[in-house]
């Protein structure tokens, strides 16, 4: 796996700015491949609403077959959703996500780019998708990139015609594609933008069709084609040793956290994609009729005799054969009028004459990360493994306002190394993903700097611009300054360089629930950002609240050590909530900021600044039972928040249980979708019916319909047919049918008021047909569908009861919503209040 990661590295290395790290060597067939592509002027955008949307086959044949500028528009970054490999969510995912995109563009040549939109969950149509994003901002971004990116042509994932037969994010994404290519080239549409960028007007749009939008392959073979282009996306590319699918699987397998590591594929493998707007090519070449060649730029022609013969006699045994003509070529380049393709191909082809001359070039830190205000030491390396005259003039660190002036000559393989020292200035930006600085609403980001609108990544604070005078020429380079350093048992690692804050605070639980009055003790942990920090902490709360102590005083020697204080926090003795926020005091100064790092091995590691706090909630909850016996389903945080309001779970193997063994618990939970992942749930079901029988309580949460882990269907002691109903609307007005029900009675009194204040959704996978034994207790429904009534059915069975519920209790309960947990705390106490009465009558 590492093989292909190095090798794959490799292919595309002249896109890859943005993905900083690890530096790119090509070989000299590589380096062809990108001559070729340096000689290619035209852009293709595709676009789409998540990462893993994207056709990783169609986005590398644009890039490496038809050698265009690809970029791919996610309108999102995927932050809904679930994470296979780690804790991440929300926010956090889709930084996580951002970076997964970027290392598979970084294989198959694209380019990254996204919207303001926040991927906030499943929506069934784009009229819902529209509202929440704010459309008129996402449009605005659709048109910024247009404008920015300039591309000749469009091809949407996804059809804008057929909105509620998709995700709402899908059909929405090509709404708005569609929107913007009539609109980029009005200077009255958006004029803001047109301060920063030009208007443009792409040539043709298309829908990147496939045969399961028809049914089956042999539908889609009857489909009349005249109006779609057929490409053959699995060409090979012997430059490179790797077939196009190849290199598609690869970048696709980069979506970890979604589960997409795969097989790669070989072979010849068509892909359709049908004209929208624009004259048919009558070749299956999109950009036919587009003039693609230097002679399209202003004084590109003589830009282009040069490299079109550097292209031709291109020397494989020796590029640096080609330097003075690179170099004169570029001398030329900077003479055309067009700034578009005057700065895009420059980069290209300062990247070229750098791999051409064997040039490495590295700035980098020894420490992973400084503050403002301390001193930085940055080493330089540099070499030219060439015979041409190459002379290191000046380096300069952008955003510090140091450079050093060698002005040395660097002989052929002779390495110079130099240190520029200097003092981060103390408005140095801290390293953390700009969309996240400010907060945003359910549907966007909030990002104030139009420039930055779209990057994927915050651009790093600190550059060195290594100005080179090559053949004559002068030239600068420009990299970002990287943590270099080695693991014994993973070798040379390359990480972001990263500014931040002397001080940082963390509550790990995020939301502490307080059942009644009694006070409880807060962990708050502190970490240095540079040696021997000392200062107090205190802890914001809201009114009626107590925290002891005030203030507590802290020390700490190392850079990157974490203490850690403890408070006792006192709830009122009425229902309330808010947020406990850590602040610390060093100085003068006061750091609210809680540091995140996101660090896996197939991305470069991620630092992010989130504000320090925890939701506090003192909720009047009562409840019956004490021990609850939890089955994990696919993975949930359920038993955590149980335990929070005083149950103590134990969480037990379904393939452990025998008869009898549950009968010491009060009640069972099945976690979500245990029934699809856990084969061992279809043997002891009648383990499960025989605890229920005997007067326990099984409660299962959703599961997805038609999904069985083996053949098992008997969910239920009685009929019960799971449907794909869901209600996504979160304040969906919520009915209760059975207002007698010790459901919504016992121990507490639930009312349409607990269903205020949800998060994401009300329920999915919802029961559509039950048999009589059960009483449905709930009526909820999305706009413009009809009432939904399974969302909570519970049936007696023997002496016990049986209670299935799709309500998303495991979204509710970790953060803090009261009626799920009032509602939950009744579920688990179904039952018990017969025995109080019975108890009552005896005493
Ligand atoms: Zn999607």
């Amino acid at each position: 796996m590492k093989h292909f990661w190095v090798l794959l590295s490799l292919t595309t290395f002249l896109v890859t700015n943005s993905f900083a790290q690890k530096p790119d060597k090509p070989t000299s067939a590589e380096l062809f491949h990108e001559i070729q592509k340096l000689n290619f002027l035209g852009t293709a955008l595709y676009v789409a609403a998540h990462p893993d949307d994207e056709n990783t086959s169609l986005i590398s044949y644009m890039a490496n077959h038809e050698k265009a500028r690809t970029v791919y528009l996610s309108m999102t970054r995927g932050d809904g959703g679930q994470n296979l490999i780690g804790p991440e969510l929300r926010e956090l995912l889709g930084v996580l996500r951002t970076q997964e995109l970027l290392a598979a563009r970084h294989m198959d040549g694209g380019e990254q780019r996204f919207t303001r939109a926040n991927d906030f969950g499943f929506s069934k149509h784009p009229k819902e998708t529209l509202k929440i994003w704010d459309k008129d901002k996402v449009l605005a971004d659709v048109v910024w990139t247009i404008r920015q990116i300039k591309p000749d042509v469009i091809i949407n994932r996804f059809d804008h015609r057929t909105p509620g037969s998709t995700h709402g994010h899908h059909t929405s994404s090509a709404i708005l594609s569609m929107e913007a290519f009539d609109l980029a080239n009005d200077p009255n549409v958006y004029p803001e933008q047109l301060e920063q960028t030009t208007p443009w007007q792409p040539k043709r749009i298309f829908y990147n069709t496939s045969w399961w939008q028809y049914g089956s392959q042999e539908a889609f073979e009857k489909v009349d084609k005249s109006g779609m282009v057929s490409l053959d996306v699995g060409t090979y590319y012997p430059e490179l040793g790797l077939s196009n699918n190849e290199i598609a699987s690869m970048a696709r397998s980069q979506h970890l956290c979604q589960g997409f590591g795969r097989l790669t594929d070989r072979g010849s493998d068509m892909e359709y994609i049908e004209l929208l707007k624009g004259d048919m090519p009558k070749s299956n070449d999109v950009f036919e009729g587009i003039n693609t060649t230097w002679s399209r730029v202003k004084g590109g022609e003589a830009v282009g005799d040069i490299l079109y013969k550097v292209e031709a006699n291109f020397d494989f045994q020796d590029p640096s054969k080609h330097i003075p003509e690179l170099v004169r070529a570029y001398q030329l380049l900077q003479k055309v009028e067009d700034k578009h393709w005057r700065s895009l191909k420059s980069e290209e082809l300062k990247n070229i004459i750098s791999a051409a001359a064997g040039l490495y070039l590295e700035a980098s830190s020894a420490s992973a990360s400084t503050t403002p205000g301390s001193k930085a030491t940055i080493n330089i390396e540099t070499i030219n493994r060439s015979s041409q005259n190459v002379t290191l003039k000046e380096i300069q660190i952008v955003g510090a306002d140091a450079k050093r002036t060698p002005n040395k000559v660097l002989g052929d393989n002779q390495k110079e190394n130099f240190e520029v020292n200097f003092t981060v200035p103390a408005n140095t930006p801290y390293t953390s993903p700009y969309w996240l600085n400010e907060p945003g609403t359910l549907g966007t980001y909030t990002v104030n700097d139009q420039s930055l609108i779209g990057k994927p990544e915050t651009p790093s604070a600190f550059k060195a611009i290594f100005n080179l005078e090559i053949d004559g020429v002068e030239i600068p380079f420009e990299k970002s300054v990287v943590h270099r350093y080695s693991k014994p048992d993973r070798g040379e690692l390359y990480e972001p360089f990263a500014i931040l804050p002397e001080v940082t605070s963390k509550i790990d639980e995020k939301v502490l629930i307080f059942a009644d009055s009694d006070k409880k003790s807060v962990q708050v942990k502190i970490r240095a950002g540079k040696n021997d920090v000392s200062g107090t902490i205190e802890l914001d709360h809201p009114m009626g609240w107590k925290v002891s102590p005030n203030s507590i005083p802290f020390s700490i020697a190392q850079k990157g050590e974490e203490i850690s204080v403890i408070f006792e926090v006192t709830p009122p003795s009425t229902e309330s909530e808010g947020k406990i926020e850590p602040k610390v005091r060093v100085g003068n100064k006061i750091y609210r900021d809680e540091l995140v790092e996101i660090d896996y091995n197939h991305i470069p590691k991620q630092s992010i600044l989130l504000p320090s706090e925890a939701k506090v909630v003192r909720m009047d909850i009562r409840k019956s039972g004490e021990h609850i016996a939890y089955i994990m389903g696919a993975g949930d945080n359920v038993p955590e928040s149980l335990e929070q309001i005083g149950y103590q779970v134990h969480v037990v193997d379904p393939n452990d249980i025998q008869n009898g063994d549950l009968d010491k618990y009060d009640a069972v939970v099945v976690g979500i979708r245990a029934y699809n992942v856990v084969d061992a749930l279809k043997f002891k079901q009648p383990v499960l019916f025989d605890y229920v029988k005997n007067g326990g309580t099984m409660i299962v949460q959703y599961n997805t319909a038609g999904r069985w882990a083996g053949q098992f269907e008997n969910i239920a002691p009685y009929e019960v047919t799971l449907s794909r109903d869901r209600v996504t609307d979160e304040n969906a007005e919520v009915k209760i049918l059975a207002p007698n029900n010790s459901l919504v009675n016992f121990p507490n009194t639930i009312t349409e008021k607990d269903f205020d204040g949800w998060v994401q959704e009300r329920g999915l996978y919802y029961p559509s047909q039950w048999s009589s034994e059960f009483t449905p207790i709930l009526s909820m429904q999305d706009e413009g569908e009809t009432e939904k009534q399974g969302s909570l059915i519970v049936a007696p069975y023997g002496e016990g009861h049986y209670i299935y519920t799709g309500l998303s209790f495991f979204r509710e309960l970790p953060v803090g919503v009261s009626g799920a947990y009032k509602l939950f705390a009744n579920m688990l106490s179904i039952g018990k209040d017969e025995v109080k009465r019975d108890n009552n009558v005896k005493g």
